[in-house]
């Protein structure tokens, strides 16, 4: 059986949106594989994760990952000196082109940043808020629903599973694991399947010492080709990163990663692997992140 990978890029900030989405676009063209989009269609408030600097390894990570020259300093503004500007209305191209070239589109949320930071504290009421705000502009732009939802950073709580499940997505990418499952939090079971993302991310890989090796630009690919140990494998990519500055490091992992006879799907495919179980969903650490995101558990 071929092994598989499937690229999801979490689209966070207008500028990654803007620049980078359009650039992997060419990438995947060229390459000619294809990947699965998840937008941030609401506002960029990226200026209030600055917010999170009080939290334990948060400026460790700016400087490893040399945020300020990956993200730009204005977004680094946005919701805080900057108003917070709208990521896909004032532009849709970059979403309709995604769309028209066959990529999987869905949705990552309205305000990453609201989501990621305020989560645990949000009602159900607010959680439908902002996922029916997304919703509604993805339809209205592309004509048809939005199938699939990706929670910003990973967090989860069983009132976010419970919105979830009603707004009938056909599946989510919320956790990180290793296989697609149906998600048990505090003892209930949810709907729809998670397919969760199995590598680390290259804001988590570099300047880790992982393998008993420290990951770097020059040695991310074969880590990550290293890890691509299962089945169905599914890297989250981001277009703030892969998509400017590390475009290069995407392009070298597809053209590595096909060499060795991977096959690149969407992935929605995931919904068709066998022996789906449930699994416990838990709140866990990853190496290179601040904070905690949710888990697969075994
Ligand atoms: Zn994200």
């Amino acid at each position: 059986m071929t092994k598989k990978i499937a690229i999801k890029i979490d689209v966070d900030t207008k500028r990654g949106y803007d620049v980078g989405v359009p650039r992997m676009l060419d990438v995947f063209k060229q390459e000619n594989i294809k990947a699965s989009f998840f937008f941030s269609m609401g506002t960029d408030n990226s200026g209030k994760a600055i917010r999170r600097i009080f939290r334990k390894g948060f400026l460790a990570k700016m400087l490893r990952t040399k945020a300020p020259s990956t993200y730009g300093f204005k977004t680094m503004m946005y919701g805080t000196l900057l108003p917070a500007p709208h990521i896909v209305e004032p532009n849709p191209a970059p979403f309709l082109r995604a769309i028209k070239e066959n990529h999987e589109c869905g949705i990552h949320c309205w305000d990453h940043v609201y989501w990621q930071d305020k989560l645990p504290y949000l009602s159900e009421e607010t959680i439908r808020n902002e996922l029916t705000k997304a919703i509604n502009l993805f339809e209205k732009l592309a004509g048809f629903k939005a199938k699939a939802c990706a929670a910003p950073g990973w967090q989860v709580t069983p009132r976010s599973l419970k919105v979830q499940q009603e707004l009938g997505f056909s599946y989510c990418s919320d956790v990180r694991g290793y296989y697609p499952f149906y998600p048990v939090m505090n003892g209930k079971k949810y709907l729809p399947l998670q397919i969760p993302g199995t590598l680390l991310t290259m804001d988590e890989c570099l300047g880790s010492t992982l393998d008993g090796k420290e990951i770097t630009e020059e040695n991310i690919v074969d880590y990550w080709l290293s890890h691509c140990d299962q089945d169905f494998n599914v890297l989250t990519i981001h277009s703030e990163m892969e998509g400017l500055k590390q475009l290069p490091i995407l392009q070298t992992f597809i053209k590595k990663a096909k060499k060795l006879g991977y096959e690149f799907i969407k992935l929605e495919e995931g919904k068709n692997v066998p022996n789906i179980k449930e699994c416990e969903v838990y709140h866990g650490y990853l190496p290179g992140r601040a904070g905690t995101v949710a888990r697969q558990g075994k």
